[in-house]
């Protein structure tokens, strides 16, 4: 499924006047965040320590990779609309922006990677497209038009619309916080929603910054994308980024028996559960083209 739908959108070039100066509301958060992550240590307990797993799991795998990324920006499998918008809740509470926003930059990102059509473009170094692309204002990348038009499918749902408004946000979160305070106080808090949410964010960010520069490739298409084993475990399965980049809208990102993806456990599970309603896989398109022994787009030497 093609979801961009203007080739202007892909042709058109940013330009340096497209960045405005810092985004200082994106700024001030992520510092806070960080500064409450450094915190949580003066706070170290087993039940600390397992809601921030626990919610570790939920936002990143649940919300971000399996849903905001799987089922929501590629469309890879189908899940009843109800477990979508609750693995989209999920996504919204890793605070990466609402589904809209995510979706549509993510699919940026795939119709012209590494060039100055991607808005974590790798090309303008490490830094920028790991966190220094979201502590800027890029109209280019971020009018809500555009994002609408890339996620033209996403923004029919008046629920993700509002996920990505500032109370969409930030609602959530506070009633989760406020849960977890109930439970544990001010420390299972910092290690809940802080800790947590930053080391999600770095786990996203990897994706975008480290599998663009470390790693090895098992397709040549042309772009900076690369499999890298220790951004997949921290980011359930989404290092084997260059098998990604090229087979976007299947479900698998592991291609090889040892390119572990632990987000394809729990599709198997809603699999098993009746819960998955379609799915695109890698056998079907291996078997389609009668290559089921050798990688579709052999790497060149
Ligand atoms: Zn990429
Ligand atoms: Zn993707």
């Amino acid at each position: 499924m093609n979801h961009v739908t203007s080739i202007s959108d892909i042709t058109t070039k940013a330009s340096p006047a497209d960045i405005r100066g810092y985004n200082w509301p994106s700024l001030l958060w992520l510092a806070s965040m960080h500064i409450g992550a450094v915190a949580s240590f003066f706070y170290v307990s087993k039940a600390n320590l397992v809601a921030e797993i626990i919610m570790y799991f939920i936002t990143g795998c649940l919300g971000i990779t399996l849903g905001y990324h799987r089922i929501m920006a590629h469309r890879a499998l189908g899940v009843p609309k109800w477990l979508e918008r609750f693995f989209a809740t999920c996504g919204a509470l890793a605070m990466e922006g609402g589904p809209v926003k995510w979706c549509a930059q993510h699919r940026m990102h795939h119709s012209n990677p590494d060039t100055e059509n991607d808005p974590h473009n790798s090309q303008n170094g490490f830094f920028y497209c790991h966190v220094g692309w979201a502590l800027k204002f890029r109209p280019f990348f971020d009018s809500p038009d555009k994002l609408r038009r890339f996620s033209r499918d996403i923004s029919q749902d008046s629920y993700y619309l509002w996920l990505d408004t500032t109370m969409g946000q930030f609602l959530p979160q506070l009633a989760l916080a406020s849960v977890l305070f109930a439970i544990g106080g001010v420390g299972m808090v910092l290690w809940g929603v802080c800790l947590r949410m930053v080391l999600v964010y770095h786990a996203t960010w990897c994706v975008n910054s480290a599998t663009h520069f470390f790693g090895y490739r098992n397709y040549d298409i042309g772009d900076q994308s690369r499999n890298t084993w220790w951004v997949a475990l921290i980011s359930f399965g989404e290092g084997w980024h260059n098998n990604h980049h090229a087979h976007q809208n299947v479900v698998e990102a592991g291609h090889k028996w040892w390119e572990i993806d632990l987000t394809m456990s729990v599709v198997r599970v809603l699999n098993v559960l009746g819960l998955v309603t379609r799915m695109n896989s890698i056998r079907d398109i291996k078997i389609a083209n009668h290559i089921e022994h050798r990688p579709i787009t052999p790497r060149a030497s």
